[in-house]
């Protein structure tokens, strides 16, 4: 579904992605993984060009990301993605923030769009808050309006980029389940995530990264219990 080819980025003189290849497949969840600074967030964003490429392909669905324009606002409406930071419209109820862009990006009649946020709200455990802002929220209900808000689009495939790290603990597997549930339902996933217990019961795939590479990937149960490299078995013993 998603192919990214010999894909590498610079920022100046830092290499920050280096002869990526990765393949996701069509409801595959592959949990990213990597010290920090490693390009995890990178190789995200660039998957829906928010950053651009210096060489390489990506394809989504064998076509090459298109680059401005209608067909761009349609390729972030196809990769949905939920950010650390919750990256609601602020001034926008939560109806409202799961509203938009159907009408806006997908063009969907204003009721269907109501009546397919609200399900997705219930879906995601916060219906009874449809017509609050987003500051009237918690962290955790606010990052399941933010998924909620992707999945309104009808995505191919979900990015997420540490979603429960700015989450206070308690928080953090509301979300979490939300997701799973999302992965059990055969959504295709990208997930950046600092939650090795997510990563064991959902991922197929961990892909590890350090400096700009991908030094590993393999499934979770190979990943976990018998990393091959050096700096994969060092950030484990640094985390685990
Ligand atoms: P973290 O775990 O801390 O989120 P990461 O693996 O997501 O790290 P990236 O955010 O992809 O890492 O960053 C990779 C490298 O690129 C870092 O050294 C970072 O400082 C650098 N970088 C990221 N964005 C930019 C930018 N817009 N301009 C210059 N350098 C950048
Ligand atoms: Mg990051």
């Amino acid at each position: 579904l998603v192919v990214l080819e010999d894909v590498d980025k610079h920022f100046g003189t830092l290499h920050v992605l280096q002869s990526i290849d990765l393949t996701i497949h069509r409801g595959e969840v592959v949990v990213v993984i990597g010290p920090s600074g490693s390009g995890k967030s990178t190789l995200c964003r660039a998957i829906n060009r928010l950053e651009t490429i210096d060489s390489g392909t990506i394809t989504i669905d064998g076509k090459p990301l298109p680059a401005e324009g209608k067909e761009l606002a349609a390729l972030r409406a196809d990769v949905g993605m939920v950010f650390q930071s919750f990256n609601l419209f602020a001034h926008k109820t939560v109806l409202g923030n799961v509203t938009l862009g159907q009408v806006k990006v997908r063009k969907t009649d204003r009721k269907k769009a109501e009546e397919r946020a609200r399900s997705l709200l219930e879906r995601v455990g916060v219906a009874n808050q449809a017509d609050k802002y987003p500051a009237q929220l918690s962290g955790g209900q606010q990052q399941r309006v933010a998924i909620a808000r992707a999945l309104a689009m009808e995505p191919k495939v979900m990015l997420f980029d540490e979603p429960t790290s700015a989450l206070d603990p308690e928080m953090i597997n509301e979300v979490l389940e939300v997701m799973q549930q999302l992965a059990r339902d055969g959504m295709t996933m990208v997930v950046v995530t600092h939650e090795m217990g997510f990563a064991r019961s959902a991922a197929n795939r961990v892909v590890f990264m350090a400096d700009g590479r991908i030094v590993e990937s393999a499934t979770p149960d190979e990943f976990f219990g018998n990393p091959r490299s050096e700096r994969a078995k060092d950030f484990l013993s640094k985390i685990l």
